[in-house]
């Protein structure tokens, strides 16, 4: 429920307005954001991205934003993701370049985000790199597919997300392995209807381990996008993380420790990077669904 709400609060653009006009506010939410958001601009995150790989660590980078409802936005986010492989290309920076659908146009017409992530797709493969398709709310799932599916005919270097929780993606699974995109497994971060979606619990973990099982078996490529501890105790002991297709994704600021402790027992592991103006609706997704996460926003609020 509470998750729930800082979800509603998030939307509520009147609030967002406010911070934005506030700029003491602002400061004091930016330096909480900062945990988990490199910095506004590109730069920020092909240079945190660059120190990361330098270090070891693979790398998903995305432009925050998500819904976008204005066609010329929609336009001006495909142009920067472009901009984005474009700089990671010419700096042989190896990122895999995350996003939602919505953000380049699936929120006003499925054909303009098709087009959108044609035009990316043929730009990362030119540069050697691949992209990743978020997951967004049940409601988007079908027009999600149905895109992805079009543009792997053209396209091997795209990539899907799939979130354990909805009742249907065994399902999906089993048809998606037939396509030749990366597949990254997620619990799931949308409040769904209880009919279609399994909550939090230990039956969502054994369906999450399901597929990941599903994916390792048919010698998939797999992202195990998760922070948590009880999945990654049953994905090393049951040896997933050896098969040189298989990886570990967790977002950047969300346990940075055991992330190091993952590389440094020699298991791949991939963070996600996000920059952007947009970093007040990320800092409350990252809120949202893990509550915790509030204290150390506090925290960072008060000493920066
Ligand atoms: P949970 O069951 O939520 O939590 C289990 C335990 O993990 C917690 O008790 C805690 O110990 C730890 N933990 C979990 N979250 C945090 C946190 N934020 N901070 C600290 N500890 C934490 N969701 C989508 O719906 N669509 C997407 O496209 C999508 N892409 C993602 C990409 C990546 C790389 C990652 C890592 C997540 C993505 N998510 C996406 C979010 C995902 O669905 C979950 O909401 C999120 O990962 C939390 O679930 P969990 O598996 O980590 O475990």
């Amino acid at each position: 429920q509470f998750s729930h709400s800082l979800k509603s609060i998030a939307r509520n653009l009147k609030f967002k307005a406010y911070i934005q006009q506030s700029s003491e506010l602002n400061r004091i939410f930016k330096g909480a954001a900062k945990r988990f958001v490199t910095g506004d601009y590109r730069e920020d995150g092909v240079s945190v991205g660059n120190q990361l790989i330098q270090k070891g660590y693979r790398i998903s980078l995305e432009f925050i934003g998500e819904n976008t409802i204005n066609k010329e936005e929609c336009l001006q986010a495909k142009d920067e993701f472009i901009a984005l492989i474009k700089e990671c290309g010419d700096r042989r920076l190896n990122a895999r370049i995350s996003f939602d659908l919505s953000h380049i146009g699936l929120s006003i017409e499925p054909e303009l985000a098709y087009q959108n992530l044609m035009e990316m797709a043929k730009e990362a493969q030119s540069h050697g790199l691949s992209l990743m398709i978020s997951m967004e709310e049940s409601a988007k799932t079908d027009p999600i597919l149905a895109i992805y599916k079009k543009v792997s005919a053209d396209y091997s270097n795209v990539g899907i997300t799939l979130q354990a929780q909805l009742h249907r993606t065994v399902e999906d699974l089993n048809e998606l392995l037939h396509y030749p995109g990366a597949i990254r497994i997620v619990k799931g971060a949308y409040q769904e209807p209880s009919d279609i979606c399994t909550p939090r619990s230990e039956k969502l973990d054994q369906r999450y381990l399901e597929l990941v099982e599903i994916c390792v078996k048919a010698g998939h490529q797999i992202s195990i996008a998760s922070h948590d501890n009880a999945i990654y105790e049953q994905v090393i002991e049951r040896g997933f993380l050896r098969h040189p297709y298989v990886e570990a994704e967790m977002l950047y600021g969300i346990r940075p420790e055991y992330c190091k402790k993952l590389k440094e027992d020699g298991l791949p592991v991939r963070v996600y990077l996000t920059y952007g103006v947009e970093w007040y609706l990320y800092l409350c997704h990252r809120i949202a669904e893990y509550p915790p996460n509030i204290y150390s926003a506090i925290t960072d609020m008060i000493c920066r």
